[in-house]
């Protein structure tokens, strides 16, 4: 169901981001559908054989002395620990082995977690191959020799990381009970509202062992219904440099939307949304989860009959990419409708699972086309033969067409809206794909 997280650990200047782009390739240069999101390179899919997964470059930041070189690895190894399915361990071979890479590679050893060692640099083969056995040093099994810069060895490397992956269980069911991520920057009222909701009488609730050392989630019947809250407080460690503590957070807030089928992104009644908030959001829009927008504490502002639109409209305008999630106004401090919060979830979770029949959704598409002429180009018009909806979690449709030039972005934003408009999926981002049939 979720997608492995592999994250990237190293000393800087190994060439941690090469890789990160490399293995991204070319896909953080393609436009992204969602604006007002920068971005800041800590995540992207990587496609391996029959394998997706995310990887996370933990690094980012360039410590100037040795102390706090080293005290910055110590915390990229622990978010790693925390967050990651598989450690990449990145090491230079023109430097060779350092004091503070047996140090972390002592920490990842304890941790248990599946790492794989990466010597980089190794960009012409034969001297420099014999300099990665001193590698075997780490005490991490073997070294793969890879050169980021010119992409060699990386074949082998990957293979190794998917190797740890666990099996993809064929036809087996995955659990129906809902998993969801609170998010949202620090102080909007996460742990208030997860302390609110485990405090109420109707509550039932039992800690699952996270599989993770510190993630812990929490089994919680509310009114009868089961749901899974995935804990992305973790562990607060508090760090001296900003964008170390930022970045973690990101870090953390990836690795908790991965594992979820839905969030709730709670932004902060009193100060008002932020590009911060759009920046979060757009993580969970990407992924294609499904969303409520819970904006909390709103026994704290000051109110009168249009206070709500107000703060309506400026939530549509910051995360206008995603206007398809329902907004509920909350308060975690007293516990102001978190009923209607647990309805909303419902609601997202049944949208998310829809499925239209082919049948009902061609007649959709035949009235839009009817109503709205596809784009043409060059004297070529674009025609749409059918569309289907290949999967759930998110709704995914796939339009058969002519010529994929021809598709334009607005013209399958509008078959979106039709889509929208007749069926609903309130609370899940929409995916469309196009498949071109001569
Ligand atoms: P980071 O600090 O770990 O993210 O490292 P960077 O990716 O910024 O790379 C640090 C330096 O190493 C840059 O000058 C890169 O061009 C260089 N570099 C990265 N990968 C390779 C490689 O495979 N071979 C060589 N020769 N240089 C590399
Ligand atoms: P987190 O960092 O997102 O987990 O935020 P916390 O749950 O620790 O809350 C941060 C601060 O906001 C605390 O001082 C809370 O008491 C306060 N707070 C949280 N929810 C509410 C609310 O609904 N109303 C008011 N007035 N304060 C709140």
């Amino acid at each position: 169901m979720s997608r492995p997280i592999v994250a990237i650990v190293g000393r800087p200047n190994v060439g941690k981001s090469t890789l990160f782009n490399r293995l991204a390739g070319d896909k953080l240069s393609i436009v992204q559908d969602t604006p007002g999101v920068t971005r800041d390179r800590i995540y992207a899919d990587v496609e391996w054989l029959n394998y997706s997964f995310t990887i996370i470059d933990t690094g980012g930041i360039e410590p100037q002395t040795d102390d706090l070189i080293l005290q910055h690895m110590r915390n990229q190894a622990e978010i790693a620990i925390d967050t990651a399915d598989v450690i990449m361990f990145i090491t230079d071979v023109k430097a060779g082995l350092t004091d503070s890479d047996f140090k972390v590679a002592e920490m990842l050893r304890r941790s248990r977690k599946p790492v794989v060692l990466v010597v980089n640099k190794v960009d012409s083969h034969e001297k420099l191959q014999y300099d990665v056995f001193e590698f075997y040093n780490l005490g991490l099994g073997d070294p793969y020799g890879i050169s980021s810069a010119n992409g060699t060895g990386l074949g082998d490397a990957l293979d190794a990381v998917v190797a740890h992956f666990a099996p993809v269980s064929e036809g087996e069911e995955e659990d129906e009970v809902p998993r969801i991520a609170i998010i949202g920057k620090p102080n909007v009222g996460k742990s208030s509202l997860i302390n609110k909701v485990l405090g109420e009488d109707r509550v039932i609730v039992s800690e699952i062992a996270g599989t993770t050392r510190d993630a812990v989630d929490t089994d919680v019947r509310f009114d009868g219904k089961e749901y899974i809250f995935i804990d992305t407080a973790g562990l607060r460690k508090k760090s001296k440099i900003k964008e170390e503590i930022e970045r973690f957070s990101i870090v953390r807030t990836v690795a908790a939307i991965e594992r979820a089928d839905l969030v709730v992104m709670m932004v902060d009644a009193e100060e008002g949304i932020t590009e911060q908030d759009a920046k979060i959001a757009g993580i969970a829009h990407e992924r294609g989860k499904g969303a409520v927008i819970a904006v909390n504490k709103w026994d704290a502002v000051e109110k009168d009959d249009k206070s709500m639109y107000r703060f309506l409209d400026t939530v549509q305008k910051t995360l206008a990419y995603m206007t398809y999630a329902p907004v509920v106004f909350i308060s975690a401090k007293t516990g102001q409708r978190i009923n209607k919060l647990f309805e909303t979830i419902d609601m997202v979770v049944q949208n998310q699972n829809l499925r239209v029949a082919t049948g009902v959704l061609n007649e959709i598409l035949y009235d839009a086309m009817a109503m709205n002429q596809p784009p043409s180009d060059k004297g070529k018009r674009l025609k749409i033969f059918y569309m289907t909806q290949v999967s759930v979690k998110p709704p995914t449709f796939v339009l058969f067409i002519n010529d994929k030039e021809l598709m334009h972005f607005s013209y399958t934003r509008y078959i979106e809206n039709q889509i929208r408009e007749a069926f609903g999926f309130k609370g899940t981002p929409i995916r469309m794909l196009a498949r071109e049939r001569k």
